[in-house]
C-alpha cells in the first residue's frame, strides 16, 4: 500500500470451484488414462473464537474458508487405494485397505486412507488430490483432504449426507487423523469441514457435536476477517498441546468435575481458590481460567451475532488472544507481531487462532482497510527479518460437497 511505503501483500486468492474440480479431472485423467467418477471437495476453516476448549467439553465458533482441497476418485473392485498429490510430488501412495491401521500408512496418505479404514470401507478407490488450503498454516488442510475423501466415499455409498451424516462422518476424520495420522485433534476441524454452511459459522458444542448455524454477515457489516498466515512453525507445538491438555485434565480432577466447561464463570473466583494449594496451582489457575473464560467469550459472541450485531464481537476476540497469550501461553512472537501490528493499524480486533506456536491470526477489519492492516503486518515482518507471512480474506464459505 503506497500509504506505507511497503509492497503490496500477498494475498492466497482460492481459485473458482468449477475451474478448481475440472484442474482435478484433467489430472486424475492424465494419471489413470480415464476420467473420474467424480469430484468432491472439503474447505479449510479459521475459527472466529473459542480456542483450546475443545478437548475440555468447551464451545467453539470456526467457519469454512473459500480455499479448498479437491479430489477427484473413482471406486475400486478390490481394496486398493491408490492416491497422488498435486502438493506431494513424488510420493504417490498405493497400497491394501487391510495394511490400514494405527501409524500406518505413514506421511501424508494417512489422511486419505484413514478415512476408508475409519469409515469401515470393504472396497479401495484411486484418487488425485489437489489442494488450496495452506499446508500446516493452522488452516486445517488435514481436515480439508480427510473431508473431502469423506464426503466423496459417503456420496459414492449413498450414506446419509445430511447434518447427522454430516456429524458421523466427521467423526471418522477424527479416527482417521488421530489412529492412523497419529496428530491429536479434537474434533472442530473436522466438524467446520463437513458442517459449516455459505454465509455463516457454526457453534460447535465439543461435549456431544451438537451444531447450531449462525449467520455472519461481514459484508453486510462492512467488515472483512483478514486471516495471517505467519509461516511460523515451532516444532515444540506437539508437546506443549499435550502439556497443555494435561495441565486441564488435572484441574479438572482436582476440582471434580468432568471437564472444565462444567465450571459456571460464577464459581471461577471459587474454583480459583481451590486450585491455589496445589503443587503448580498457579499454572492451573491461569489454565482453568483460559478455558472458562474463552467458553464464555463464544457464548457471548454467538448471542451478538444472532443479534446480527457483528462489529461487537471485536472486545470479545481481543480478550481471546490476550488470555491465550498470557494464560494459556501458547501463542508466540509471530503470532503476537500479527495481533499488535494488525490492532495498530486499524483493525477492530485480532487474535491468534488454531493450536498457536506459529499458524494464523485472524483480524476483523473495515472491508477497506484490508489491503492497508495486510500491508502493515507485512512491513512488521519484514523489520523483524521474519519469513513474509501470507495472507487470505475469509468469507464464511460452504462445507464438504460434490463437485462434479
Ligand atoms: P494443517 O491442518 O493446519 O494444515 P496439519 O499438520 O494438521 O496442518 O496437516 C498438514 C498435513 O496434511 C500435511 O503435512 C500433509 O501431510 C497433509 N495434507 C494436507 N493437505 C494435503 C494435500 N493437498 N496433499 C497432500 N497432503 C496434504
Ligand atoms: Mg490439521
Amino acid at each position: 500500500m503506497s500509504t506505507t511505503g511497503s509492497p503490496a501483500a500477498a494475498f492466497l486468492q482460492a481459485p473458482a470451484r468449477a475451474a478448481a474440480a475440472e484442474a482435478v479431472a484433467d489430472a486424475y485423467l492424465a494419471t489413470y488414462g480415464e476420467t473420474p467418477e467424480g469430484v468432491w471437495s472439503a474447505p479449510g476453516r479459521v475459527n472466529l473464537v473459542g480456542e483450546h476448549v475443545d478437548y475440555t467439553g468447551g464451545l467453539c465458533l470456526p467457519l469454512a474458508l473459500p480455499h479448498r482441497t479437491f479430489v477427484a476418485l473413482s471406486p475400486r473392485h478390490d481394496d486398493v487405494v491408490r492416491v497422488r498429490s498435486a502438493q506431494e510430488a513424488g510420493a504417490d501412495w498405493e497400497g491394501s485397505l487391510a495394511d490400514v491401521g494405527p501409524g500406518s500408512p505413514a506421511g501424508w496418505a494417512a489422511y486419505v486412507a484413514g478415512v476408508p479404514w475409519a469409515m469401515g470401507s470393504a472396497h479401495g478407490f484411486d484418487a488425485v488430490v489437489d489442494g488450496h488450503v495452506p499446508l500446516g498454516a493452522g488452516l486445517s488442510s488435514s481436515a480439508a483432504l480427510e473431508c473431502a475423501v469423506a464426503i466423496a466415499l459417503a456420496d459414492l455409498a449413498e450414506l446419509p449426507t445430511d447434518d447427522a451424516g454430516r456429524a458421523e462422518l466427521a467423526g471418522a476424520c477424527v479416527q482417521a487423523e488421530n489412529v492412523v495420522a497419529g496428530a491429536n485433534t479434537g474434533g472442530m476441524d473436522q466438524a467446520a469441514s463437513l458442517r459449516c454452511r455459505e454465509g455463516g459459522a457454526i457453534l460447535l458444542d465439543t461435549r456431544d457435536d451438537a451444531v447450531v448455524h449462525l449467520p455472519l454477515d461481514l459484508a453486510g457489516a462492512g467488515l472483512a476477517l483478514l486471516v495471517v498466515d505467519t509461516r511460523a512453525v515451532h516444532s515444540h507445538s506437539g508437546g506443549e498441546y499435550g502439556a497443555r491438555r494435561a495441565d486441564v485434565e488435572r484441574a479438572a480432577r482436582v476440582l471434580g468435575v468432568p471437564d472444565l466447561r462444567a465450571l459456571d464463570p460464577a464459581d471461577l473466583d471459587e474454583a480459583l481458590q481451590r486450585l491455589a494449594g496445589e503443587s503448580g496451582g498457579e499454572v492451573l489457575q491461569r489454565r482453568v481460567r483460559h478455558a472458562v473464560t474463552e467458553i464464555e467469550r463464544v457464548a457471548r459472541t454467538a448471542d451478538l451475532l444472532r443479534a446480527g450485531r457483528v462489529r461487537e464481537v471485536a472486545p470479545l476476540l481481543d480478550a481471546s488472544h490476550e488470555s491465550l497469550r498470557h494464560d494459556y501461553e501458547v501463542s508466540c512472537r509471530e503470532l503476537d507481531l500479527a495481533v499488535d501490528t494488525a490492532r495498530a493499524a486499524g483493525a477492530l480486533a485480532a487474535r491468534m487462532t488454531g493450536g498457536g506456536f506459529g499458524g494464523s491470526a485472524v483480524a476483523l477489519v473495515e472491508r477497506a482497510a484490508v489491503g492497508e492492516v495486510a500491508a502493515a503486518v507485512g512491513a512488521a515482518f519484514a523489520r523483524e527479518r521474519l519469513r513474509a507471512p501470507r495472507f487470505l480474506a475469509a468469507q464464511p464459505s460452504a462445507g464438504a460437497g460434490r463437485d462434479a
